[in-house]
């Protein structure tokens, strides 16, 4: 069990990578809104004006990009004290609360009452990757989840025979029902497989992937081609504005399933796609872009 001083001192540290998360978009995000700027026309145009601002406004004032701060989401590797991790980034969360502010956004569902800490039963939420991490090392990589996104977002069990066209169709489907409500223009992650909850889960580990980055697997590279050339026919555009970009790129992540199954989610993310890594050797601390 380690000290309260090593803990405070690592909460610190998580506190730092959710500024960073909250007050600056990684740079390829950033790219995507510019070349979506530079494309769309009207009002779609004069939206991404004020998107491209506030992003710029909100790094160089070190000030959160959104209002809805998001439900913290950490996707952690580490070969040893799963538990002193969990303690470290709720402390973590807790002090970024105060200090970033974050808004305090997490509520017991029932009584939908708020401690103002964004902490709760289960929340924030800490995902344990199976992925091997050398011994001393701690790697994680966090996304904050906007309400706007999320609850647009879904899990669906599809026919087998079904195959891609009707990954493809339900993507769809969730995208142009869920219209200008997550602030487009969009990222879209789908996870394929599994089971029900894994593929949510792959979803939402599909956006930890750079835009600039394609899925080495050459059938999920091809699905997330046609997805974003077909999200951007609907043309809901920026913020519902209209125009060519409705969404920035389509992330897919797979797992085999049952030979019965076809699990597929989608992961509905707004333009803010706030994404950082962070990692420990050691004592020592880093935060990647
Ligand atoms: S959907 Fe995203 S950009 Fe829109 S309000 Fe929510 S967090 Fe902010």
């Amino acid at each position: 069990m380690k000290s309260p001083m090593w803990l405070l001192m690592k909460a610190h540290e998580v506190a730092e990578a959710l500024r960073v998360l909250e007050t600056d978009l990684p740079r390829d995000v950033e790219e995507g809104l510019q070349g979506c700027l530079r494309r769309e026309g009207g009002n779609s145009r004069e939206v991404m004006k004020a998107i491209v601002e506030n992003v710029r406004y909100a790094r160089e004032r070190s000030i959160p990009m959104c209002q809805d701060t998001g439900t913290l989401v950490f996707f952690v590797r580490c070969a040893e004290r799963q538990s002193e991790v969990v303690d470290v980034i709720r402390k973590g969360v807790e002090l970024a609360t105060k200090e970033v502010p974050l808004r305090a956004n997490t509520v017991n569902p029932f009584t939908r009452k708020n401690e103002g800490r964004n902490l709760g039963r289960n929340n924030p939420i800490v995902h344990f990757e199976g992925e091997a991490c050398e011994k001393g090392k701690i790697s994680m990589d966090i996304l904050a989840r906007g309400a706007g996104s999320e609850n647009v977002s879904g899990a669906f069990m599809l026919q087998p025979d079904l195959g891609a066209a009707g990954i493809k169709n339900i993507v769809l489907e969730a995208v142009r029902m869920a219209g200008a409500r997550p602030c487009p223009p969009i990222i879209v992650g789908v996870g394929v497989g599994g089971t029900l909850e894994w593929s949510a889960y792959l979803a939402k580990r599909a956006l930890l992937r750079p835009l600039n980055e394609r899925a080495e697997d050459p059938l999920a590279a091809e699905l997330e081609e046609g997805l974003l050339s077909e999200v951007n026919r609907l043309g809901i555009g920026p913020m519902g504005f209209g125009g060519r970009t409705t969404a920035l790129g389509a992330r897919v992540e797979w797992a085999h399933c049952h030979t019965a199954s076809l699990p597929v989610a989608v992961s509905v993310q707004c333009w803010a796609l706030r994404r950082v890594s962070a990692e420990w050797e050691g004592s020592e601390f880093r935060i990647l872009r």
